[in-house]
């Protein structure tokens, strides 16, 4: 039996996932809704990350909803900034703000399955009750910090790069950056800028490709704002051009291994031309195939290694003193390197601390975070799963789809807007994907998962957040956009129960 709640739909998260679900939600008429943000402000990882260097590492024509152009990216590459500011425009113009509510940090949701009602508990003890239930809480939101022993003795400034300070001066400073991602690759130019001396500890290199960025001039974005068909062709270029990379190179590996190896050789041939000395080259050359983990882009991160005050250790670190890090040294013995500011670079954890981002009970108990651990992790194109009705997880298993992340939203949003629209016809609030069309979407993503450089390359020494404890490698979705947006557009209405 149904009964009042307190909104139609929570959302939990005001990052870009959350705001596309409560776009397509208001356009279905779901007005009474509540976007619930642990942070202070909207805008998810944009609002998180401001350290030295942030930028999109997808150019900003196709990292934006592609219904919500903005013709006045500064550059190629847009800076963090400006993305931020891309996402408060966006809250304004869609009226998202009035139901934002920040700083509330959700700490559970159960389905009550005789009441079709959701209930989201608070930390600071509330209980909000509603008809839906979407998750939006970002793919890299749970910041990792490694156990390193000794970490808590260490007396100088440790700063992890979502927690930067803004203005911190590196001037004078003995620096070491932990981690070499692509939050890293961004970071450790700016630093080695201004540090007396930088040490950076290299666990795993990524592959890192040149990057071809430059201002937009002005007449091209008075252009964009004037003809916005010009910006959505640049658009469908560079968005031809990633698939492209994604579909051939990182989907489609056994049957196009020459052109990984190509982006692999370019990525080579880039480093030769960027770092003077051979050892340091082969040091920071990976020893996995290309796309096992997400490559990165940059003109000056390997320059950065030339700097006579910037060392590439690439040793294991043993343990962190008051004063330093402590490695082990070329003889079996030990060697210290002096640090009085460490940044940690050390990225997100995706699979034990966010999928989901908080416990989650649906139908007869079922846990997800459990049942995705202790089973295999699943959901439905990327968005429902069984036995939780009236939920639809964005950052969830195989959800992830093409290179820029709003392709994945977007193809999220149509789905919620092809599932909602069939609830309105049949007269129903409740929907549930059934096991079977959740299984044969699962075998079909493993199947096709089978010819990617994740199973058919080696991956093994590559350390990929693509690939979860189990070692499968369940976070993008094994088909083009094109397929997907097709699916997300067009699945099977019977793939669910509605009531
Ligand atoms: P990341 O790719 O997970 O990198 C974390 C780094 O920390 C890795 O080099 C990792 O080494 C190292 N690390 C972790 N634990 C360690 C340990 N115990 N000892 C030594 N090293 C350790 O995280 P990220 O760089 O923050 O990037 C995450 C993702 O964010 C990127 O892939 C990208 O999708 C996104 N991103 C995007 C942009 C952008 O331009 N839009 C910028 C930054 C980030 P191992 O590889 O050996 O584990």
């Amino acid at each position: 039996m149904s009964r009042a709640t307190d909104f139609e739909a929570i959302i939990v998260g005001a990052g870009f996932g959350g705001m596309g679900a409560a776009i397509e939600l208001k356009r279905q008429g779901v007005e009474r809704l509540t976007i619930l943000e642990r942070e202070d402000d909207l805008g998810g990882t944009w609002h998180v990350n401001h350290y030295p260097g942030l930028a999109v590492d997808i150019a900003s024509v196709t990292y934006s909803y592609s219904f919500e152009p903005n013709p006045s990216w500064s550059r190629l590459f847009a800076p963090g900034a400006e993305l931020k500011k891309y996402a408060e425009h966006v809250a304004d113009k869609y009226d998202l703000r009035r139901h934002m509510e920040f700083g509330v940090v959700v700490a559970s949701a159960s389905w009550d399955d005789d009441a079709d009602v959701w209930t989201v508990r608070t930390d600071d003890g509330r209980a909000l009750t509603s008809r839906y239930l979407v998750t939006a809480t970002g793919f890299l939101s749970q910041p990792y910090t490694p156990d390193f022993p000794g970490i808590d003795s260490f007396a100088g400034e440790i700063i992890h790069t979502t927690a930067w300070r803004d203005g911190y001066d590196f001037t004078g400073k003995k620096a070491a950056v932990i981690g070499t991602g692509a939050t890293a690759v961004q970071l450790i130019p700016e630093i080695a800028r201004t540090a007396r001396r930088l040490t950076v500890f290299q666990r795993t290199p990524i592959w890192v490709v040149p990057k071809v960025d430059f201002p937009i001039p002005r007449p091209v974005r008075k252009l964009f704002a004037a003809v916005p068909v010009t910006q959505r062709a640049a658009r469908a270029v560079n968005t031809s051009l990633l698939e492209m990379l994604m579909v051939f190179g990182v989907l489609h590996y056994r049957q196009a291994k020459p052109g990984n190896q190509l982006a692999a050789l370019l990525a080579k041939a880039h480093l030769r031309t960027q770092v003077r000395d051979a050892a340091t080259r082969r040091q920071l050359t990976p020893s996995y195939d290309f796309g096992c983990k997400r490559p990165t882009f940059s003109n000056s991160y390997f320059r950065a290694f030339n700097r006579d005050d910037v060392d590439l250790q690439t040793s294991s670190i043993v343990r962190v003193e008051p004063d330093g890090i402590v490695v082990d040294g070329p003889d079996g013995d030990e060697l210290k390197v002096e640090v009085d500011t460490l940044v940690l670079a050390t990225g997100f954890n995706l699979w034990d601390v966010n999928f989901p981002a908080f416990t989650i009970t649906g139908r007869n108990g079922r846990d997800l975070g459990k049942w995705w651990r202790e089973g295999r992790f699943q959901a439905y194109e990327g968005i429902t799963v069984p036995e939780f009705p009236n939920f639809l997880t964005l950052n969830s298993p195989y959800s992830y789809s093409g290179l820029s992340y709003f392709t994945t939203i977007e193809g999220q949003m149509r789905h919620m807007a092809r599932l909602f629209g069939e609830l309105r016809r049949r007269g129903r609030s409740r929907f549930e994907v059934t096991a079977e069309a959740n299984e044969k979407f699962l075998d079909d993503a493993t199947r096709r998962l089978g010819d990617s450089v994740f199973y058919a390359g080696d991956c093994s020494r590559s350390r990929s957040y693509y690939f979860n404890q189990h070692g499968e490698a369940t976070l993008l979705r094994p088909q083009s956009t094109l397929s997907t947006l097709r699916e997300m557009d067009s699945f099977p209405l019977d793939d669910y129960t509605y009531a």
